[in-house]
């Protein structure tokens, strides 16, 4: 049975791919800042395990949990959003955004490498945004969003070329303006249709792939 590792699964976009991959007839682990108060996705039939992305020992003791688990997928996809522009930034804030949003998937990336190399597949994805587009963003808000999302875009693209050498995909992929706690009520997309695209765009993946930039509908968005 293929296996899929989902980080922030409890709710969300997460969630909803849980259960996209769940009801395909995958493995999924899920993770979880709190596994015990994630019923949704127990009930959905995923095994869960605890990940608090921002916390190295964390990291670790998923690692460790695992051992020599194969991964076909690894999806990095909690994120915290930040919605301040400039003459309002909070730099504690914006570090604690950076640690999220962009160097918690490198650090899980690092550490899940082996699992994912192991894996038939061999595919990391990760939830990016298209706010984190250099050339589609003019606007003043979410500075300090956009630049981790930039950054993890940047920061992916470098790594992908260290990982094609093990037949590792990298996909950098924007879900949509999502229904969730993040996306809000007036969001375009539900998490079910978000879910049921990404898991096209993940599961359509051939080995080795050229990494771009691709939305929910596999359309490929500017760097
Ligand atoms: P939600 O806010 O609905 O869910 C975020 C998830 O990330 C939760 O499971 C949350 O866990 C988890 N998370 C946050 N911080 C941490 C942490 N330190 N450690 C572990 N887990 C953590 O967001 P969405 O589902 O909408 O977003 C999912 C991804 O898609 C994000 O990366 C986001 O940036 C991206 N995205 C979303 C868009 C949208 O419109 N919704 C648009 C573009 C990109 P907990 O419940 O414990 O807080």
């Amino acid at each position: 049975m293929p296996t899929v590792l989902i980080t922030g699964a409890n709710r969300g976009v997460g969630l909803a791919l849980a259960r996209q991959f769940l009801s395909n007839g995958y493995d999924v682990i899920g993770t979880a800042r709190e596994p015990d108060k994630a019923d949704e996705l127990k009930a959905a039939g995923a095994k869960t395990m605890q990940l608090d992305v921002a916390d190295p020992n964390s990291i670790a003791a998923l690692k460790a949990g695992l051992g020599d688990t194969p991964l076909d997928y690894l999806v990095n996809n909690a994120g915290i959003a930040s919605s301040t522009a400039l003459g309002d930034l909070d730099y504690g804030e914006f570090e604690h955004v950076l640690r999220v949003n962009t160097i918690a998937p490198l650090r899980i990336i690092e550490a899940l490498t082996d699992n994912v190399a192991a894996g038939d597949k061999k595919v990391i994805a990760n939830l990016t945004s298209k706010m984190g587009s250099i050339e589609v963003t003019d606007a003043p808000s979410a500075l300090i969003y956009r630049t981790s999302k930039a950054a993890l875009n940047m920061a992916l693209r470098t790594a992908a070329r260290s990982l094609a050498g093990q037949g590792i995909s990298v996909l950098t992929l924007h879900p949509g303006w999502v229904k969730t706690d993040m996306g809000g009520p007036n969001a375009l997309v539900s998490p079910e249709d978000s879910a049921a695209g990404l898991y096209k765009v993940i599961t359509g993946t051939a080995p080795a792939t050229e990494l771009r930039f691709f939305d929910y509908e596999g359309n490929i968005l500017p760097w």
